[in-house]
């Protein structure tokens, strides 16, 4: 195919589509009956039949089918059957003087909040009014959505730091609260998913102050552990959660390829978008950043118009973060009336409900998660038509790792969302905003568990509550809710400014900003390149001043780190290592930067800089080997399939030897984390060193205080390193390359060793429980 090397194919037969009658209170003639009839559906799949009568009847629903399988209908049709039944709408509100019933739908974004807003405008039941309030609502059509909205949609934001601390004049809406759709579920993970937690459960607990007892809708792709990934964000009991998994609606056959190319992907992926375009195919490539988006769509648009069938120009276009909804209309409806046949989009983009649907999808690289993978992959498929999905890996142990095992991805359910509710960080905070709402009372702990009375001790001994007769108060005359950055977690942040348009093109903590943007940085967002002001760093002002330019080569900081481990809070061995995991203090400083050839990655020179220690007191897992234990010995298993020892290999390892190996080991190790473990890779930081002792240690530790990756390591270290230890050993490389041991983003002057790090992957996890060829994911049961 196209100069690609097909690694893997697997082929999703085409399913038909499986009806249900229309439920007993959506007869002919209801108007949400007419309103969906108007918009061409003449039948309901199963699985929407199923969810929106467990909501009507009130029950809790967790609904975790396919990309464009139509989850939508399942909560729209009762949300708005509720408020206009038979046609009678208002009636018995007028009666009881209340308003009808009320719901509340939650996106993690705004555009998504948006999009979703126009599938309820096409809908158009009549007499059911339907309000999107985010940020950038006018007060005007904030009060008017307050006071007459049936069904208001807006993200976790706006609930947070708005609708609750101002629940009094949500009061009549929330009163007739029923329905609460949490939409893209999967994406609330980490400190994030933390964050969310906690406002729902504040959104429950003011909920039931007004008498109100909504249902819950979430929505999520499907993943490992729905169920138990729900009741966490939720707080509501698993017990009370329903699942609706059995995907109803019709698919058509789609072709997966897993594939290599010898050109850059991005190369590739633009002549496979360009050739496909030249047979008449609509296509969607996507790409890790803004500029690949518009050099692959350069690229192909290039191709294709030199090619024979001459496509008018404009007909392959970029779909970027950063274009206005606009912009993003015209491009969607230019690829549903077929006058757009492709576009590059970028990974992180939120792309429209409506795009979906295309002859051919590209990943041009793993998009670094299984959710995130299939997401993309769902957007390829027309009723009736076969279409094909072709993944083209990158050079980085990740994407290789998946090449090897395609099992991993085809056959392992979705990453489980890592969240820990309980998180003292977050939780406690949040409480102090509960406060604010409500006095928290006896009981309250049904709502935030079993650690809210520790934490609002400390909260009442730190003076931000007081206690009184009737209840713990927040006492502070600033808003509770303003101490919480639901998306950061770290207090202080720091703006990134482009000059001269004042443009914020992203925030950053204090201790990261010493790592990106420090003085002489060059800065790299979305594919493009800024240099930091030598003297735009102005931490006191919360910013950073940045200037676009490519200056031929890229930066990196030299870091002076220590990880002191705390007491751990689990340990056990593993293999003839030790592992643990507990809390432990990260310091770091930034001593210097090297300039590195942008194209070569060769080292330029070495720039001292004299930034201040930054502390990070956050979670590890923490990994010890010792250099005997690792040293091979003659007729020992552990040389395992590496063969018989050399004489050298016989000896003790050097300790340089060791430090090498060890640090090629640390690059490994959180290069394939993300295959076991849905976190990004900069979720996560790392640090090796050897100990007094002469043992070797790498931590892997939470950047993001309370977000729970480290622990998910921990958990599932057997099957993280078994997949660390395939990938080195079938990596063809000499001495290492960006497939397996070489990280791009280390600025240490420390050697890498492969040998060695094979060596002691193999005394780590000497039984190879593959999880990946086998077919059967051989790490069940340890989350
Ligand atoms: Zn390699
Ligand atoms: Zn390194």
């Amino acid at each position: 195919m196209d100069g690609l090397e097909i690694r893997h194919q697997r082929d999703l037969p085409a399913r038909p589509g499986r009806h249900a009658p229309w439920p007993a209170w959506l007869e002919v003639g209801t108007p949400a009956r007419t309103a969906v009839e108007q918009i061409g559906v003449d039948a309901l799949w199963t699985h929407q039949v199923v969810a929106a009568d467990a909501l009507m009847a009130g029950r809790h629903v967790v609904l975790t089918t396919g990309t464009a399988s139509g989850k939508s209908l399942a909560y729209l049709l009762p949300a708005a059957t509720a408020v206009v039944g038979a046609g009678r709408a208002d009636d018995d509100a007028v009666r009881w003087r209340r308003r009808p019933a009320t719901s509340l739908y939650l996106a993690p974004t705004k555009a998504l909040a948006h999009d979703q807003a126009r599938v309820c405008a096409e809908l158009a039941v009549p007499g059911w009014r339907v309000a999107t309030v985010d940020g950038d609502t006018d007060p005007a059509d904030r009060q008017w959505a307050r006071d007459h909205a049936h069904h208001v949609l807006t993200n976790p934001d706006l609930l947070h730091a708005s609708l609750l601390p101002n629940h009094t004049r949500w009061a009549s809406f929330l009163r007739s609260l029923q329905f609460v759709v949490v939409d893209e579920s999967h994406r609330y993970r980490g400190v994030f998913g933390a964050q969310v937690a906690a406002v729902l459960r504040r959104l429950r607990r003011i909920a039931a102050h007004y008498r109100a007892d909504p249902a819950f809708a979430v929505l999520s792709a499907t993943s490992a552990e729905p169920i138990a990934t729900a009741a966490a964000l939720t707080g509501i009991a698993a017990d009370d959660l329903t699942l609706v998994d059995d995907d109803g609606s019709v698919r058509g056959a789609v072709r997966i390829s897993l594939a290599r190319s010898d050109l850059a992907p991005e190369t590739a992926a633009a002549e496979l978008m360009a050739t496909r375009v030249r047979a008449g195919e609509q296509v969607l490539t996507f790409v890790p950043s803004r500029r690949l988006a518009e050099e692959v769509a350069r690229s192909a648009e290039t191709s294709v118009s030199a090619g024979p069938a001459g496509a008018e120009p404009g007909s392959v276009l970029a779909y970027r973060a950063g274009y206005l909804a606009n912009d993003r209309r015209l491009i969607e409806r230019g690829l549903a009336d077929g006058t757009v046949r492709g576009v590059a989009a970028t990974n992180a983009l939120e792309l429209g409900v409506d795009l979906a649907g295309l002859d051919t999808v590209v990943l041009c690289g793993y998009p670094g998660s299984r959710a995130a993978f299939w997401q993309q992959a769902g957007r390829a498929g027309r009723r009736g038509a076969a279409a094909d999905v072709v993944l083209i890996a990158r050079a980085n142990p990740l994407d290789a790792y998946l090449l090897d095992h395609p099992a991993v991805l085809f056959d392992q359910p979705v990453e489980t969302a890592v969240l820990d509710p309980a998180s003292p960080s977050v939780l406690g905070p949040q409480l102090a905003a509960a406060a604010q709402e409500l006095p928290l009372r006896p009981g309250d702990e049904r709502w935030f568990g079993p650690g809210t009375w520790a934490l609002v001790a400390r909260l009442t001994e730190r003076g931000l509550l007081r206690r009184r007769p009737d209840g713990w108060f927040w006492t502070v005359p600033q808003r509770a809710v303003d101490r919480i950055s639901l998306r950061n977690t770290e207090a202080h942040t720091i703006d990134i400014v482009e000059e001269p348009t004042g443009r914020v093109l992203g925030t950053v903590g204090l201790d990261a900003a010493d790592l990106v943007v420090h003085p002489g940085a060059v800065y790299l967002h979305q594919g493009d390149s800024y240099l930091c002001d030598d003297d735009g760093w102005d931490v006191e002002a919360g910013e950073v001043i940045v200037r676009a330019a490519r200056p031929g080569y890229l930066t990196q900081p030299v870091v002076d780190a220590e990880v002191s481990p705390g007491s751990p809070h689990r340990e056990r061995t593993l293999g003839t290592g030790r592992l643990a995991y507990g809390s432990a203090r990260v310091s770091s400083r930034v001593t210097g930067f090297l300039r590195r050839d942008e194209l070569t990655g060769r080292v330029w020179d070495t720039t001292p800089l004299d930034r201040p220690e930054r502390v990070l007191s956050t979670a590890a897992t923490i990994l010890t080997v010792t250099a005997e234990a690792a040293t091979p010995r003659a007729g020992s298993p552990r040389a395992g399939t590496l063969g018989a020892p050399s004489p050298a290999e016989r000896s003790e390892l050097s300790r340089p030897r060791f430090d090498a190996g060890i640090h090629a080991l640390e690059h490994l190790i959180t290069g394939v984390l993300p295959a076991i473990v849905a976190n990004d890779r900069y979720d996560i930081g790392s640090h090796s060193w050897i100990e007094d002792t002469g043992a070797a240690a790498i931590a892997v530790f939470d950047r993001r205080p309370g977000s729970g990756f480290a622990a998910g390591g921990y958990d599932r270290a057997e099957a993280w390193l078994t997949a660390a230890r395939e990938r080195i050993e079938e990596c063809s490389c000499g001495n290492g390359c960006p497939a397996c041991i070489l990280a791009a983003g280390c600025g240490s002057s420390r050697a890498l060793d492969k040998g060695t790090a094979r060596r002691l992957l193999a005394t780590l996890v000497p039984n190879s429980a593959d999880p990946g060829r086998a077919g059967a994911p051989g790490d069940t049961g340890s989350r």
